[in-house]
């Protein structure tokens, strides 16, 4: 396969898409190129005096359909491609469960489990000061990705705030509930997820119940998926994070899982439970499961276990999981993937929900939220089956092809 670089992936998906709409190169060309890439360096006083500089990125890709979301991760992987892929699954995303929005993604190279609490504040805020000119509450809205969390959003809310000199709680999303934001959004990747899991099943006369799945990533978006899917009556036989490799042949418990890692380093090293092993990353992706579930990083579907996988379904918590040669691979094989610009949605279609909340002052309960929440997925989820169906082509085709067509009618319509 050739060198791995998600926004050449990303490239030749929508060109195939475009050319299944029918379009020509001119109607779409615009969202071959991101409208905006910002490097930044993001000093910081480290806790022992000396100073470091870190490499911060954001990346907006379109706004043709409305302000600029994304979120921000703090890994050390981090480059430009990522983060120019990124912004554009977050464009085809939000005009996938059709939210106001246009596609961005920021981020910071380096590994934050090394810095110390008051590192890590520091850095966030300095590079919430650094990209302050082109972020703001109608105009790039960020969010939680891997490695962040409420807590960041809340430093970066706070930093922003300073910069311009009154309260904007709107200029994030995934924000603590303390500090404007909503019930429901800690859950809403997971439980999207969960929704687009059991509307795939649905609509192949089947259920959850009973179906053996093998997950990847254990934060916030693997640990949540697979909890709401055990509450569907799903059984978690493995899971797989930093720590190690773990399988149960009877299902994990997630929920002790969960409250393992959360006070292990969120990290599941050295859980234990009845009937649980250890086993190898290789032997994980030959698991004989009904669903694998990625949920931690992008390719990690690729030609090293591509070929050994034996799962009917793959469920995309990750965005780019799937490298595009692996799901041409899956595609033969008669693997159905459910993906990433549809099925982690949940989180972009809940943080709209949190953003209408913050402009309007005004807060829903979380079963108000949660009620809009699948009524959004639920339609996005009809559409995306039919059009697979009409086109008999796969689900992320379809995805791919109902994004395009939005975006490209919004920019036609601005005469851009
Ligand atoms: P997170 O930081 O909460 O969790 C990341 C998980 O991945 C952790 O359990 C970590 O142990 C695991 N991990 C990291 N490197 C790994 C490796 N090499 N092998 C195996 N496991 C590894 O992040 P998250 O918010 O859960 O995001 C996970 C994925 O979901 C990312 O691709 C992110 O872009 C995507 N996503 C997140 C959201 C959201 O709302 N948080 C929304 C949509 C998509």
């Amino acid at each position: 396969m050739a060198e791995y670089n998600p926004f050449e992936n990303m490239l030749s998906v929508l060109d195939k898409a475009a050319e299944n709409l029918g379009l020509t190169r001119n109607d779409y060309e615009v969202l071959r190129h991101p409208e905006r890439e910002l490097l930044v360096s993001v000093p910081v006083v480290m806790d022992d005096g000396h100073v470091e500089v870190f490499q911060g990125y954001r990346v907006q890709h379109n706004s043709a359909r409305g302000p600029y979301k994304g979120g921000i991760r703090f890994h050390p992987a981090a480059d430009l491609n990522e983060v120019k892929a990124l912004a554009a699954w977050m464009t085809w995303k939000c005009a996938v469960v059709n939210v106001p929005y246009g596609g961005a993604k920021g981020g910071i190279a380096v590994d934050p489990t090394k810095l110390s609490k008051g590192e890590q504040m520091r850095m966030t805020k300095a590079y919430t000061e650094r990209i302050a000119p082109i972020v703001g509450e109608h105009r790039d809205i960020p969010a939680p990705d891997v490695n962040t969390d409420g807590q960041v959003m809340a430093w970066f809310v706070d930093a922003y705030s300073k910069v311009m000199g009154h309260d904007v709680l709107g200029v994030v999303t995934g924000k603590p509930i303390e500090l404007g934001g909503s019930l429901g959004r800690n859950e809403a990747t997971g439980r999207g997820l969960m929704l687009a899991l059991k509307h795939y099943y649905e609509a192949n006369n089947d259920s959850i119940k009973g179906k053996k799945v093998a997950t990847q990533g254990f934060g916030n978006v693997g640990s949540i998926g697979s909890k709401l899917i055990q509450d569907e009556g799903g059984i978690i036989v493995a899971v797989n994070d930093i720590g190690g490799t773990f399988y149960n042949a009877k299902g994990i418990d997630v929920k002790k899982a969960m409250a393992y890692s959360s006070t292990h380093g969120k990290s599941l090293k050295g859980y234990q439970e009845d009937g649980l092993q250890e086993i190898t990353l290789a032997d994980f992706w030959k698991l004989d499961v009904d669903v694998f579930f990625p949920a931690a990083l992008d390719n990690q579907i690729n030609a090293s276990n591509v070929n050994d996988i034996k799962a009917k379904v793959i469920l995309e918590g990750a965005n780019g999981p799937t490298h595009v040669e692996a799901d041409a691979v899956l595609e033969k094989k008669g693997v159905h993937v459910i993906p990433d610009i549809f099925a982690n949605a949940g989180g972009v279609a809940c943080s709209y929900l949190e953003w209408v909340q913050n402009l309007q002052g005004f807060y829903w309960t979380e079963a108000e939220v949660n009620e809009k929440l699948a009524r959004n997925l639920k339609l996005a989820f009809n559409d995306l089956w039919a059009l697979s169906q009409e086109k008999k082509v796969t689900l992320r085709m379809a995805a791919y092809m109902i994004a395009l067509k939005r975006v490209v009618r919004a920019v036609q319509l601005r005469g851009m």
